[in-house]
């Protein structure tokens, strides 16, 4: 499960949130559709899955497959908002995720997964945390594993070892690891296949990154930590000058706090 970096929350969900003359309590007070003509301070569901589904770079919170922006893709809740408990969190852009269909037309096989699946289910793995999200390991036949009991829970109530998320990484993986004669490749080709798959658009791209990385040598290991860690680095400076530039909203936005 590739880490979902949530930035900053969309200026105009804040405005709607602090300009209603009643505070919004159910997710039901938020319009599916913007207002034609446009109100002054409205909102939309569809704005706010477009919002979220760039931030996520066009990938299922849970288990990164391509998704599409519309009504295909859910809104999630991580912390689920038909539990009281919870409550407060419904509005919390930090509690807010895109996840796929999670194979919600295919009803009659019942093979659900993702948000379909977790329902009103609570995980410990928080796809914007990154250090749980350590905590599951890849295999070349698609599978998902971990030796943690956070792991293994996110594991099942998400469905990412679902028998249809399986062949699609399947696929892909063995395209990638195996040569022509279906044999392994060296630590070096991995190495360098993992650099040149790094920065580009590819369905189930960090899970395929996780397989290379098993598959290399100590020496070929640490150079691609060290690639990763400057990779890393550049992509996060840019996301830190924009929440200084928009400090003056974000200071005012509950932090998700477990
Ligand atoms: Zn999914």
């Amino acid at each position: 499960m590739k880490r979902i970096v949530k930035t900053i929350p969309p200026r105009n969900f804040l405005n709607w949130y602090y300009h209603r003359i009643t505070e919004p309590k159910k997710w039901e007070d938020l319009l599916s559709n913007p207002r034609c003509p446009p109100v002054k301070f409205d909102y939309s569901k569809t704005q706010l899955r477009t919002y979220l589904f760039l931030e996520q770079s066009g990938i299922c919170c849970y288990c990164n497959q391509n998704i599409s922006n519309d009504h295909k893709s859910k809104i999630e809740h991580f912390l689920p908002r038909h539990d009281n408990k919870f409550a407060s969190e419904i509005f919390n852009y930090y509690n807010l995720f895109l996840s796929c269909s999670g194979n919600a037309v295919r009803q009659k096989d019942k093979k659900f997964h993702c948000d379909t699946l977790k329902n009103d289910k609570v995980i410990t793995l928080n796809p914007s945390k990154k250090k749980n999200l350590n905590q599951l390991i890849y295999d070349e036949l698609g599978g998902i594993y971990s030796y943690t009991k956070v792991g293994k829970e996110a594991i099942e109530k998400l469905g990412l070892n679902n028998p249809i998320l399986i062949n699609l990484r399947r696929e892909i993986i063995s395209d990638i690891i195996f040569n022509e004669n279906s044999e392994y490749k060296s630590s070096k080709e991995y190495k360098q296949l993992f650099i040149k798959i790094y920065g580009r658009p590819l369905e189930f791209k960090y899970q395929i990154l996780q397989v290379l990385k098993s598959k290399m040598n100590r020496r070929d290991y640490l150079f691609i930590f060290l690639f990763e860690e400057i990779q890393e680095l550049k992509f996060k400076l840019p996301i830190v000058l924009k929440i200084l530039k928009n400090f003056d909203i974000y200071k005012k936005v509950p932090k998700y706090k477990s």
